[in-house]
């Protein structure tokens, strides 16, 4: 079976990369997918979260995912065009549950077939999002941990931040 996981990823988190490993462990293949959301001004442009998902993959020795990008259509087309059958979405908080409830049924309403699976959060990432880390790093805060260490020189650099 194969699985998409979508999501802005601007840009990817720790807790991102904690749902990718796990969902590659219950998917032949995974197809991590970065969607150009045209409502979300991005820090970072899709070819910059591409890379930083490819790096932190390739970190992990993730043999069976794969990074992509969508810039236009639905996600339950691109899904089925790559013969995925899943979506995976993580959770953290009940805060996050309304929005993604609304999006999983729609997806189902626009494909029946397509199932949406979500992971919940591991305990350390309940309270990480890409919105933290960038606010942190506008303020020059410390970031390590909160993004995956394969990646962290490259945020620290797109944010100007200085070698400690
Ligand atoms: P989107 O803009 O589509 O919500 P995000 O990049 O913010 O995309 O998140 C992609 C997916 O990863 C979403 O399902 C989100 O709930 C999940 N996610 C984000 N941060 C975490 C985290 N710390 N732990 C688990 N899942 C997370």
């Amino acid at each position: 079976m194969i699985a998409v996981y979508p999501g802005s990823f601007d840009p990817v988190t720790s807790g991102h990369l904690d749902i990718i490993v796990r969902a590659a462990k219950l998917y032949d293949s995974l197809i991590v997918v970065v969607a150009q959301n045209g409502a979300k001004q991005a820090a970072f442009t899709a070819e910059e979260r591409v890379s930083l998902l490819e790096k932190s993959v390739a970190a992990q020795g993730l043999k069976n995912v794969s990074v992509a990008c969508i810039s236009s259509g639905l996600l339950v087309d691109y899904t089925d065009n790559l013969g995925a059958g899943v979506i995976v979405r993580g959770l953290r908080a009940v805060s996050d549950f309304e929005y993604e409830f609304q999006r999983a049924l729609t997806n189902r309403h626009l494909r029946p077939s397509i199932e949406t699976v979500f992971l919940m959060t591991s305990a350390e990432h309940l309270f990480l999002s890409s919105s933290i880390v960038k606010e942190l790093a506008r303020l020059h805060g410390k970031i390590d941990g909160l993004v995956p260490a394969a990646v962290v020189d490259d945020v620290r650099a797109k944010f100007l931040i200085p070698n400690e």
